[in-house]
């Protein structure tokens, strides 16, 4: 049996064998829940690659969803295969899971192979003489080329033969890209290759750090997905410096990864700890910063292209990922992982070795620093260059001026337009009257909004001119209200004389002319009961949040919590599962248990085992997981590394959230048409669609998301509102509620903000 395709069957020989000579293969995919985390335009592209080899395989593959662990282990009993094949991962958290999947089946009598992997050389594979890894490109690239590589095998004709005759789960879900993909598929890639070959590859030394030039492969998602092997590249290429560039550039993903594995913790940490001491900001002004950068509104002209070049593609040209980056950290002094979680939810080719390392050789705390002095800060937008007119500039400059780090050295076209108000919020608002409708257009599109939400019938003009706040007669009305139509704030149903609202109509009244309202009374009331009784382990008292929030705004909820972070732990311990791996479980004071699977250093005895176990219960007993101390020395270093790992590895599990849907029909009631309630419950039902869907609203510094804004296609006829949870700073959750366009923003807006707040009081006093 095979599962998971993260390379060319080609590369798989023993597989390819077995399956040429007649003995039954079955190759399934697990959907697992996990990747919900990932960005819409990465599960769509996988989604359609997915298809596409599936369809190669004339339909042989088998899906199904869940647990690895459970489903390999079941699947392999139910189609009684003695060995399970699949492509080695190196990742953090493929290695883990691969752990667990090949311990349960090992229980079972069955074996896990792992073979392969996605990369020309394997991580771990290229040390130095003294047999450890390189921490510089350089001297690894060196070695790396003296590797003799095997040349990729050919495609193979292969009957598939021994799937089960029921129970294949179908395909995943599609999920709507929010982008627009490039064409999917073996034969897309090597046409893309063909094409890159042809006009490129023999310039590329010179024209690959042009972004205005598409002298560059594109093959990174292809490559990602292991719809196209590096090596099959390879043996395309000839001696000489175009080509040798194309190598290396193959060559740095590879020491990405390598680096990765031997430190999986700088996936999302510092690799040089030095620079933990490095300040950045993350206020609300800086969450600010934040959306403008994500959306591509910073005003300066190659940000922001970038930026949306990644919204509407998924893909952005590496030297202005590099820009972009630089940006992000040194001028606008983020935490560089804000902006590679924005990248990794947007990027079809999001991979966490490649990005985390870009990321960080931008911000100098990884391998390969950016120049660290000698350059000074020169930012300037062209004047009124803001598509949006929202940028909050001098918070750039202020930021800018504030950062001890190497400076960007993107150069200004022209003097920035200054504001007399240094606020950077102040200036964000007083920027986007730049763009306001003027206050006549404005005190009737607000009418309309209000009277539509209300009513739900479109709305005329007559009734408009009659109302006190705007006091003009019904001609004027009806011009203005024609105009707003020609701009698409308004559309006009055929069957009515009135109007309603468009997409566009509900955000100009969220940015612009709403206020968050306040609860009324009664359900002011109800929430500070709810609070000040709700008793219960942590799922419970989310689950009950849950139905709170629906209750009190009719519409669907979603609340995504912490699994464990927050609880302290009672008991902690490392259990060795075999020479090589080792399984660290943690009991907390909320009763959730949480083991993850570490790898072991081939010479840990039992003796290294046991005091780490204990070391870690002296450390981290009575302490929340992101609160243990991980600093005080055991006076062995060996067990010293071990207890960094197997927190760490608590750490990641800890980012598993729960999520909690309620309200799902009271919502559905709010559409008329069968086919849109049927399609809004399906989607809700999608746990992993519903998380990564707040998720990406929050990431982009959005608190409501408007139809189709929000990328999720069924859902395009829904409005979410979200608020984050955080107690002491940190986010440890997110709520949200999702309703018809036609909701009650400053209800809806002021109930999230009441609920989130009192969540985390009560979190932060350690409830449940
Ligand atoms: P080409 O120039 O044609 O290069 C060929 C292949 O080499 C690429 O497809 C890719 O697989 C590999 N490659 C090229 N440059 C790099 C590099 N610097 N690091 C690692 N591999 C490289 N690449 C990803 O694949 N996934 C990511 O998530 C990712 N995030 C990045 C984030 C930042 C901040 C930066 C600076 C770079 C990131 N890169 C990432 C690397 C690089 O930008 C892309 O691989 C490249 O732009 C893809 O375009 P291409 O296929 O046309 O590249």
């Amino acid at each position: 049996m095979w599962f998971r395709r993260d390379l060319r069957l080609a590369d798989h020989p023993a597989l390819v064998a077995a399956a040429s000579t007649g003995l039954p293969v079955v190759p399934l995919f697990v959907v697992d829940p996990a990747f919900a985390a990932a960005g819409a335009p990465r599960r769509a592209y996988m989604t359609v690659a997915l298809r596409r080899l599936d369809e190669s395989m004339k339909g042989a593959l088998v899906y199904r969803y869940g647990d690895p662990a459970d489903i390999v282990a079941q699947f392999a009993a139910e189609v009684d295969a003695a060995t399970v094949f699949v492509t080695r991962d190196y990742g953090p958290y493929g290695r883990g899971r691969d752990a667990v999947v090949a311990e349960r089946l090992r229980a079972a009598g069955r074996s896990l192979v792992g073979r392969g992997s996605p990369y020309v050389v394997a991580p771990g594979t290229i040390v130095k003489d003294d047999g450890n890894p390189y921490a510089m490109f350089t001297p690894f690239l060196r070695r790396w080329r003296t590797h003799a590589i095997a040349a990729p095998l050919d495609h193979p004709e292969v009957e598939w033969r021994g799937a089960p005759t029921v129970a294949c789960d179908g395909p995943p879900p599609t999920v709507g890209p929010g982008c627009e993909l490039p064409d999917i598929g073996e034969t897309a890639a090597a046409a893309r290759w063909s094409s890159f070959a042809d006009d490129s590859l023999d310039r590329y030394h010179e024209v690959r750090d042009l972004p205005g030039i598409a002298g560059t492969s594109q093959m990174s998602a292809d490559i990602r997905w292991g719809v196209v092997h590096p090596r099959q590249l390879l043996v395309d290429l000839a001696p000489g410096s175009a080509h040798d560039t194309f190598t290396s550039e193959l060559a740095w993903r590879d020491f990405y990864a390598d680096v990765l594995h031997h430190r999986p913790e700088s996936g999302w940490a510092n690799l040089d700890v030095r620079m933990n001491a490095m300040p950045v900001d993350s206020d609300a002004a800086a969450r600010q910063r934040l959306a403008a950068w994500s959306q591509g509104r910073t005003g300066f002209p190659i940000v922001d292209a970038g930026m949306r070049q990644l919204l509407a593609t998924g893909w952005m040209h590496n030297r202005v990922r590099m820009i972009v980056a630089s940006f992000l950290v040194k001028d606008l002094h983020l935490p560089w992982q804000w902006g590679a979680r924005h990248f990794m939810n947007h990027l079809i080719d999001g991979d966490l070795a490649s990005n985390s390392h870009g990321w960080q050789w931008a911000a100098g705390t990884g391998t390969d620093a950016a120049p660290t002095s000698g350059c000074s800060t020169r930012l300037r937008r062209p004047s009124g260059s803001t598509a949006t007119g929202s940028t909050p500039g001098a918070g750039y400059q202020r930021s800018a001026r504030r950062s001890t780090r190497c400076r960007s050295s993107i150069t200004p076209r022209s003097a920035p337009k200054r504001c007399a108000d240094t606020d950077s919020s102040r200036v964000a608002l007083a920027n986007l009257e730049c763009q306001m409708l003027d206050e006549r257009k404005t005190s009737i599109l607000r009418a309309v909004v209000q009277e539509y939400i209300t009513t739900a019938q479109p709305v005329g003009s007559t009734h408009i001119a009659d109302l006190p706040s705007v006091r003009v007669s019904s001609a004027t009305v009806r011009n203005e209200m024609a105009v707003l139509e020609q701009e698409g704030y308004l559309a006009q149903p055929h069957t009515s004389a009135g109007r309603v609202p468009t997409d566009k109509g509900y955000r100009f009244f969220v940015d612009h002319i709403t206020t968050p309202g306040r609860l009324d009374s009664a359900a002011s009331q109800r929430v500070g009961t709810f609070f000040d009784t709700a008793h219960g382990r942590l799922e419970e008292l989310l689950h009950q949040t849950t139905n709170l929030l629906a209750q009190v705004t009719h519409h669907a909820a979603v609340v995504v919590g912490p699994r464990a972070e927050l609880a302290t732990v009672r008991s902690v311990q490392i259990v060795g599962l075999s020479a090589r791996h080792a399984l660290v479980v943690a009991v907390f004071s909320n009763g959730t248990i949480d083991s993850q699977t570490i790898d072991l250093d081939a010479d840990t005895s039992d003796l290294r085992i046991s005091a780490a176990s204990a070391h870690l219960q002296a450390g981290m007993v009575g302490h929340s997981i992101d609160k243990a101390d991980q600093t005080r020395s055991s006076g062995d270093p060996s067990v010293d590394a071990l207890c960094v790992t197997a927190l760490a590895a608590l750490r990641q599990g800890g980012n598993d959230e729960s999520v909690f849907v309620g309200g799902a029909s009271s919502m559905a009631q709010a559409f008329d048409a069968v086919d849109t309630v049927r399609s809004v419950l399906r989607t809700l039902e999608q746990q992993y669609v519903v998380v990564s869907l707040v998720r990406d609203i929050l990431d982009r510094g959005l608190t409501v998301a408007i139809g189709a804004e929000h990328g999720v296609e069924p859902l395009a006829v829904c409005s979410v509102v979200v608020a984050p949870v955080m107690v002491d700073g940190d986010q440890v959750g997110t709520i949200g509620i999702l309703g018809p366009t036609r909701m009650d923003y400053p209800q809806a807006l002021a109930t999230v903000e009441v609920v989130s707040d009192r969540l985390a009081k009560r979190l932060g006093e350690g409830a449940a």
